[in-house]
């Protein structure tokens, strides 16, 4: 059978799986063929849905969360069997994490051999093995289930809380003819996948009863907020009640950065001070201290808003609990405040303001630091000010020194234009996430890596340069995981934080036919980040920074058990 147009009448499962897609609104595959789903591949590009080949699984599936985090659509990993189906699980398990919706579909081996355990060629029992890594796993058994395997994950993805979503299909699954009119019958396209979810009015009362009662109040603004997609009601929201705010690090853009009421140079104050806050998309996990005292207050109270109603309580009490889609809980809200307005006492936004103007005094002096060699500040200082100029640019990043400080250095000024390592501080994303934000967006993406980061996915680079996406790699380069200049403590192998202290990841980029750059001051690297995202061209700017710059850990030191067994 000619796999591209099979013979008259009839019909495969390879035809069908790009049918029930293509009929449920996906149009881009992220994945890397071999046995059994290459013909599945080449089926779908025949189709007009794009398929965007990768060099490892997991970046092929990091690249289908970012897609469907940006898009609110599932973004689509396909894999072959055992093994590239496990480098996807990596990235499944990420999207679950982080609630971005994706589908693994991965093609597996021949059940009767499988489950017998016989030694079938790349022999796994797949589904058992996805299943705890993902929101929902499923298999698909005969070709004739096609359409409701595949709408069963797609609704699985994207409704109430997104995830993660395993499919695995068997290669006879792919091979089985059908009659092309009894199988088209099976197919549908789902209908509403995220239905919006509107609150309970008394828990609309219980919360605007809290937030009446506030002297300080504080609004968190998660990824989630981000994912909502419900941007003019989140800035009405935060613009009409004048609560201060503070961006997660995807956040970031909702409300731009420098919106005089972002509180994100008050961090610590804003934490520590808070007597009610209310949290949209965010959760209390480690990334805001589980909720516990320090860094909040100890008396401090919570408003939360959030699709996943267990998600309430999961660290600490929730006051006022907020069932709901972001978008619809806060227009329910919006409503009522602007009749009913709440009043955020002028003591505490003096006093953010206060503090903020102090941080923001120290954070000036740190950038305008003229070290030779550059440290992180000096090159995130050039970064900081190209972004500026191009709100545009989506920006990727990883590391963690390069994380950590990136994040607090580089204000976003639009939504969903930042994406990082997020809930699990997970290295590898970078490559996976810039070709997303280029291939969904079609907008300029400036991935700021970490050398040791950048290596994790380094290799897709090809990928960047075979499709010519519009992708500048800015690699901070002090040649080591957190640092370069560890010495060892015997022996003559290098310390096990060690990396390469003269690399030229510029010449990767030359390998493959994009633009190479290799920096050593901040005129050298504005000078080529200019030039760089000016050609459009893919490229990487390797940017020699000082081995002794950044700290063990970057700002989790105190996860450190070294740290934490030393008292600190
Ligand atoms: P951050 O890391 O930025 O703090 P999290 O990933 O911890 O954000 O939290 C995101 C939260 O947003 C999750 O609890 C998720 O259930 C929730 N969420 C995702 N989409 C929506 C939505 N459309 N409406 C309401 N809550 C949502």
């Amino acid at each position: 059978m000619n796999i591209q147009s099979a013979p008259e009448g009839l019909t495969d499962g390879f035809h069908l799986v790009v049918d029930a897609l293509k009929l449920n609104g996906i149009d881009t595959i992220y994945g890397l063929v071999g046995i059994p789903i290459t013909d599945l591949a080449r089926v779908a590009q025949a189709s007009g849905i794009r398929f965007i080949g990768f060099r490892h699984e997991t970046s092929a599936g990091n690249a289908a969360a970012a897609a469907g985090f940006l898009t609110r659509k599932p973004g689509i990993c396909l894999t072959v069997s055992a093994p590239g189906f496990l480098n996807g699980l990596v990235a499944l398990a990420n999207a679950t994490t982080n609630c971005f919706p994706m589908i693994q579909i991965s093609g597996s081996s021949e059940r009767a051999l499988v489950d017998l355990q016989r030694g079938a060629y790349e022999e796994l029992d797949q589904l058992s093995a996805a299943r705890p890594f993902a929101k929902a796993a499923y298999r698909i058994s005969r070709a004739e289930d096609i359409g409701l395997g595949v709408a069963r994950a797609i609704r699985a993805a994207v409704s109430g809380r997104p995830g993660g979503v395993y499919l695995d299909i068997p290669g006879a699954v792919l091979a089985q003819a059908l009659d092309a009119t009894a199988a088209a019958s099976t197919l549908w396209r789902v209908v509403d996948p995220a239905p919006r979810q509107l609150p309970a009015p008394e828990a609309v009362e219980r919360a605007l009863d809290l937030l009446a009662t506030a002297r300080r109040p504080l609004i968190v603004l998660g990824k989630g907020a981000a994912y909502a997609q419900a941007d003019t009601v989140i800035r009405r929201f935060v613009e009409t009640t004048r609560i201060p705010f503070l961006p997660m690090s995807m956040a970031k853009g909702l409300v731009p950065d420098t919106h005089p009421q972002s509180v994100a140079a008050a961090r610590s104050l804003a934490l520590s001070r808070a007597d009610v806050v209310m949290l949209i998309g965010a959760r209390l996990n480690w990334l805001l201290g589980n909720g516990e005292s320090p860094p909040w207050s100890a008396d401090v109270k919570f408003v939360q808003v959030d699709v996943q109603t267990c998600e309430f309580d999961s660290n600490r009490p929730i006051a006022a609990p907020l069932a709901g889609d972001i978008g619809s809980v806060l227009s329910v809200l919006l409503d009522r405040i602007i009749t009913q307005p709440l009043a955020v006492p002028t003591a505490w936004t003096d006093e953010l303001a206060e503090r903020k103007a102090r941080n923001d005094t120290a954070m000036r002096e740190r950038l305008a630091e003229d070290a030779h060699p550059m440290r992180f500040y000096s090159a995130l200082r050039v970064i900081r000010e190209v972004l500026a100029q191009h709100p545009e640019v989506y920006v990727v990043n990883e590391g963690a020194n390069a994380l950590d400080i990136a994040r607090n250095v580089i204000d976003m000024q639009m939504p969903r234009h930042r994406l990082d390592s997020g809930t699990w501080g997970v290295m590898g994303i970078g490559m996976g996430y810039a070709i997303a934000a280029a291939i969904e967006t079609g907008q300029p993406v400036i991935a700021i890596e970490g050398d040791s980061a950048f290596g994790f996915s380094g290799m897709e680079f090809e990928t960047i340069c075979r499709y010519r996406l519009p992708i500048t790699v800015v690699v901070l380069n002090n040649g080591g995981v957190y640092r370069g200049d560890e010495v060892a403590a015997s022996g003559t192998d290098p310390a096990p934080t060690v990396l390469s202290a003269h690399a030229h990841h510029e010449k990767i980029a030359e390998a493959f036919g994009g633009k190479g750059y290799h920096v050593i001051t901040p005129v050298q690297l504005e000078s080529a980040l200019v030039d760089a995202l000016a050609s459009g061209t893919p490229a990487i700017i390797d940017c020699v920074l000082d081995p002794a710059a950044g700290v063990e850990s970057g700002h989790l030191t105190a996860l450190n058990p070294k740290s934490a067994a030393a008292g600190g």
